[in-house]
């Protein structure tokens, strides 16, 4: 099924995130978790994909393949372009078809520090969407960021790059994390007045340690709000206490969203059974 579908279909549309497995490790690591899932069941589930994936070894697609012929959840299927030329592309799109997967959230992927390592060919998300959406019939999904993207020094989403990818024709988007609620209301709010239409899924990740955190605030610009700055000091060095705090402060931001009617809620489960349960239970109940 088309996860564009989804969005028609129910509100707010829950999906988790989860990473393959590394490289060196085999597919099945991550069985546990998916058994520990069993009964949950999420409108999707995205899979990361590797800045450097390769067709040869893409366990985004095991994985991805896995959760819909064992667990009949619809996956997402995550895919960067900007170190890929366009035949390798069209290759890799033509393989997750064949996987049975029908949704790919086209992404650019982050600069690689060597610059010859960028193919020519899509320098930017909007241009792989618009190839997806010209050569197959998959449902497209992009990225989006309330606080900005890490390399636009001006603070907020640029709408018009947004808009631009809706009109290559992204289906819906997926939100950078972040752990201010109100940032996600006002790109919303922007993103509406901008004449983006397209459902936004707010994504929202648990925390897990004090390191985990520094990194993403690096990684992605993310703001620290000073509640968790706090929560982090007085639990630093407890990591069980730290993860169960994080979670409970998480579940605050979804039931806010929630409050908020948004359009979904997309988890960074990060492969934790613990995590996915507690935001479902929140969020449907059971
Ligand atoms: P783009 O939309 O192309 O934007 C990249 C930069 O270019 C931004 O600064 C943007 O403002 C700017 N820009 C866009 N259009 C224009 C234009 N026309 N002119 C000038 N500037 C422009 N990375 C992975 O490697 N694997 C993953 O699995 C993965 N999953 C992700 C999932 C989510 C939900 C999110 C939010 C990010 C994910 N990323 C992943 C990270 C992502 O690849 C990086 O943030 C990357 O640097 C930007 O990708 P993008 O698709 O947003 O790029």
């Amino acid at each position: 099924m088309k996860i564009k579908d989804y969005y028609q279909q129910t509100k707010p549309v829950v999906s988790f995130e989860f990473f393959p497995p590394k490289k060196e490790a085999a597919i099945d690591t991550i069985y546990q978790t998916l058994e520990e899932l069993k009964g949950i069941k999420p409108d999707f589930i995205s899979v990361t994909y590797g800045a450097a994936g390769s067709r040869a070894d893409n366990k985004t697609l095991e994985l991805a393949s896995m959760i819909k012929k064992e667990y009949g959840i619809e996956p997402l299927h995550h895919l960067s372009c900007i170190a890929n030329t366009n035949e390798e592309i069209q290759q890799l799109l033509a393989d997750i078809k064949a996987g049975g997967v029908e949704n790919v959230l086209a992404l650019r992927g982050d600069l690689p520090a060597d610059s010859e390592t960028c193919s020519s060919d899509f320098l930017y998300a909007k241009d792989l969407i618009a190839s997806i959406k010209e050569n197959t019939d998959f449902s497209v999904g992009a990225a989006c960021y309330p606080e900005g993207h890490i390399d636009q020094l001006a603070g907020v989403e640029n709408i018009e790059h947004l808009k631009a990818k809706e009109d290559a024709g992204a289906d819906f988007f997926i939100s950078q994390l972040f752990f201010e609620n109100d940032v996600f209301y006002r790109l919303m709010e922007d993103a509406r007045n901008g004449q983006v239409s397209a459902p936004i899924s707010a994504g929202v990740m648990p925390i897990l340690s004090r390191g985990q955190v520094e990194k993403m605030i690096f990684m992605c610009g993310t703001s620290l709000p000073s509640e968790l700055i706090k929560i982090i000091h007085k639990y630093e060095h407890s990591i069980e206490d730290l993860r169960k705090a994080g979670l409970e402060y998480s579940l605050k931001q979804i039931e806010d969203l929630l409050d908020h009617g948004v359009d979904g809620v997309h988890v960074y489960a990060m492969n934790r059974p613990v995590v996915a349960k507690e935001a479902m239970s929140l969020l449907r109940g059971s």
